[in-house]
C-alpha cells in the first residue's frame, strides 16, 4: 500500500480502481512508429467509434431540442464517411508515414481552409464542421474527454488537470472521484466536484502505474491509498458506510423549514450547472435555484446553442421546478470557462479580461438568443435573470435594455415572454461600492463570493499556489457582504449568496445576523445548511 497526499475538495471517501485521463494532443507528432496499416485501422477504429458518439448525440439531441437542432450530427456522420476526406487521411498516413492524429488533424485544416475560400456560404460553413469531426477524431485517438474512454465500470479518475469543459463532458455516473496533479480548490472544476457529491483531492503527485490499481480516495485526510491493505479497506468502507448513514438521516429534514430557533427563515436555495443537475435540487429539497451557470451549456456544446436548444433547456428546468424561483446566469463564460467556438483570444490576465457581461454586451446578437430563449422559458415558471461581473450601472442598464427589446420582439412575433425578475451578481469590488446606485436598478443582489474573494483580496482563484492565501474569512470580504446586504435593503433588494462561502457552516449565523435573506449551495450542501440553520438562536447576543 502507498500513500499520497493532496488537498480536498470535498469530504468523503471514494473508492475503486483507478483510469488515467490523457487529454487530447493537439500537437500531434508526423512521424509513427507503427506501419501504415496498423495506424490506418487506428484511424477505422476511432471513425466508428466518432460515428457511435455522433448516432448517440443525435438521439439526445433529437429528443432534447428538436430534429433541426439535431440535424448537425447527422451532416458530421455523412463527413466522416466522405472518401475525398478518407482518402486524404490515408494518403498522409501512408506518404508521410505519419500518426493518424496527424493525418486526421492535418486533413481537417486543409479541408476547413480548402471551404472557407468558396463563394458559397453554406460551403464556408462547412469549414467549421469539419475542424469538429477531425478534432473529434483526434480525441478520441489520444483518449481524449470526450473520447468515451470510462467504461461501465465506475472509476476514480485521475488527471493532469481537467477545465470545466472537459468536466462537464464526463458521464457522471461512471465517476467514483477525481485526483488532479494541477488545479485549484476554488476553480470551477473544483465547484462542479461539489455538485455532483464527487469526493476530489487535488495537487496529488501520481504517476502512470496507477492506472487500474484499486485506490481509497479519503476526502477526509486529504489523501490517496493506492492497492489498500486489507484492514484499511475495511475501515474506509465502514466510513463510507457512516457517510451514507449520516446522509439518509438529514433525509429527516426534507420539508422542514429553514428557520432559525428563534424564528428568523430564510431561502436555502441549490446551485446547478445544467438541466441534469435538477434532480439532485429536488432529492436535497431545495426551495428554488439560487444559481443555473448557464455557461456550462456553452461549454458542453460543439457550436453555440440555439436560442430554441436554450428554451427547451430552460423550459425544462423550469417546469419541474415547479412554480419554484430558477434564477438563470446569463452567460459568464471566458476566463477559466473556454468554449473553442467562441474564438476568444489568449489573454494576459483572463479574469480580468474579455468576460461575462462583456462579452454579451459586445456580441449583442450571442446575448439576445440567451435572453429570448429565457424570457420564453419564463412563461412555464417564476424566473429570474442575473447578469454577472457587473461594474456600473451602465451595463445593467444596457443589458436590461437588451431584456426588454427581447420581450418587444418576442411580442411582435406573437410569442409569449413571461414576467422576470432581474438582479445582479454583486461579485466585483466596484458593485460593492455602487451597491446603492445599482440597487435602484435591480430586485436582487446574489453575492458572487467566489469572484469577490478573488477581486477583493488580488488573488488568482485558479493559482493553487495562492490557495493558502485565498480567504474568504478575510475581514475585507465579510466588510463588502455586509455593506453589500445593507445597501440592498435600504432599496429594497433581497439579497443572496450563491458563492461557495454561502455552504460554509462556520459563517451561517454571521451571515444571518448580517440580515441575508437566501443562501444559494451545492445541492449537497442544502440540508446539513438547513440542519445548522435550525440550531441557531439570533435573540443570544454573542
Ligand atoms: C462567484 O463568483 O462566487 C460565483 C458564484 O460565480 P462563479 O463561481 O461561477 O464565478
Ligand atoms: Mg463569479
Amino acid at each position: 500500500m502507498q500513500v499520497f497526499t493532496g488537498k480536498s475538495i470535498l469530504n468523503g471517501i471514494a473508492i475503486g480502481p483507478v483510469r488515467i485521463y490523457h487529454k487530447a494532443q493537439n500537437d500531434t507528432t508526423v512521424n509513427s512508429a507503427l506501419t501504415a496499416e496498423q495506424e490506418w485501422e487506428r484511424f477505422e477504429t476511432a471513425q466508428a467509434k466518432a460515428q457511435e458518439q455522433l448516432a448517440g448525440l443525435y438521439k439526445k439531441a433529437l429528443a432534447e431540442v428538436g430534429e433541426d437542432n439535431a440535424a448537425i450530427f447527422e451532416v458530421h456522420q455523412m463527413m466522416l464517411e466522405d472518401e475525398d476526406y478518407t482518402d486524404a487521411v490515408r494518403d498522409i498516413i501512408e506518404r508521410q508515414n505519419a500518426t493518424a492524429e496527424y493525418a486526421v488533424s492535418t486533413t481537417g485544416e486543409n479541408f476547413a481552409a480548402m471551404f472557407a475560400a468558396m463563394d458559397d456560404a453554406y460551403m464556408q460553413a462547412r469549414a467549421a464542421d469539419v475542424k469538429d469531426i477531425s478534432q473529434r477524431l483526434v480525441n478520441i485517438l489520444s483518449g481524449g474527454a470526450d473520447s468515451g474512454f470510462l467504461g461501465e465500470e465506475p472509476v476514480i479518475l485521475v488527471a493532469d488537470d481537467l477545465t470545466p469543459s472537459e468536466t462537464v463532458q464526463l458521464d457522471k455516473s461512471k465517476l467514483l472521484g477525481f485526483i488532479t496533479r494541477h488545479g485549484s480548490s476554488n476553480s470551477h472544476t473544483a465547484i462542479l466536484a461539489r455538485t455532483m457529491n464527487i469526493p476530489a483531492l487535488i495537487g496529488v503527485d501520481f504517476d502512470e502505474s496507477w492506472d487500474g490499481k484499486t485506490a481509497v480516495l479519503d476526502g477526509y485526510n486529504h489523501c490517496v491509498y493506492l492497492e489498500p491493505a486489507v484492514e484499511l479497506l475495511a475501515s474506509m468502507e465502514e466510513k463510507q458506510n457512516n457517510d451514507m448513514k449520516q446522509t439518509a438521516l438529514l433525509q429527516g429534514l426534507k420539508k422542514k423549514p429553514n428557520v432559525t430557533l428563534d424564528g428568523r427563515e430564510i431561502n436555502v436555495f441549490a446551485n446547478i450547472g445544467n438541466a441534469g443537475d435538477v434532480g439532485l435540487v429536488l432529492q436535497n429539497d431545495a426551495g428554488g435555484i439560487g444559481l443555473f451557470r448557464s455557461e456550462f451549456l456553452y461549454l458542453d456544446a460543439e457550436d453555440y446553442p440555439t436560442e430554441e436548444a436554450q428554451f427547451s433547456i430552460y423550459k425544462q428546468v423550469v417546469e419541474t421546478m415547479a412554480g419554484k424561483k430558477v434564477i438563470i446566469r446569463t452567460l459568464d463564460i471566458g476566463a477559466d470557462k473556454q468554449a473553442e467556438y467562441f474564438g476568444l483570444e489568449k489573454e494576459e490576465n483572463p479574469a480580468l479580461g474579455y468576460r461575462a457581461i462583456r462579452i454579451c454586451l459586445t456580441q449583442k446578437e450571442i446575448f439576445k438568443q440567451q435572453l429570448r430563449a429565457i424570457l420564453r422559458a419564463s412563461a412555464y415558471g417564476t424566473v429570474s435573470v442575473m447578469f454577472p461581473m457587473v461594474i456600473s450601472v451602465r451595463e445593467v442598464r444596457d443589458a436590461k435594455e437588451l431584456l426588454e427589446e427581447c420581450r418587444a420582439e418576442l411580442l411582435a412575433e406573437g410569442r409569449i415572454a413571461g414576467d422576470v425578475e432581474v438582479g445582479i451578481m454583486v461579485e466585483t469590488p466596484a458593485a460593492v461600492m455602487m451597491a446603492d446606485e445599482l440597487a435602484e436598478e435591480v430586485q436582487f443582489f446574489s453575492l458572487g463570493t467566489n469572484d469577490l474573494t478573488q477581486y477583493t483580496l488580488a488573488i488568482d482563484r485558479q493559482n493553487p499556489k495562492l490557495d493558502a492565501f485565498y480567504d474568504p474569512h478575510h475581514p475585507a470580504v465579510l466588510k463588502m457582504i455586509r455593506q453589500t446586504i445593507e445597501a440592498g435593503h435600504r432599496h429594497g433588494c433581497w439579497v443572496g449568496i450563491c458563492g461557495e462561502l454561502g455552504a460554509d457552516l462556520t459563517l451561517a449565523e454571521t451571515f444571518l445576523r448580517m440580515g441575508v435573506d437566501e443562501l444559494s449551495v451545492s445541492p449537497p450542501a442544502v440540508l446539513p445548511l438547513r440542519k445548522k440553520i435550525r440550531s441557531l438562536d439570533l435573540s443570544k447576543e454573542i
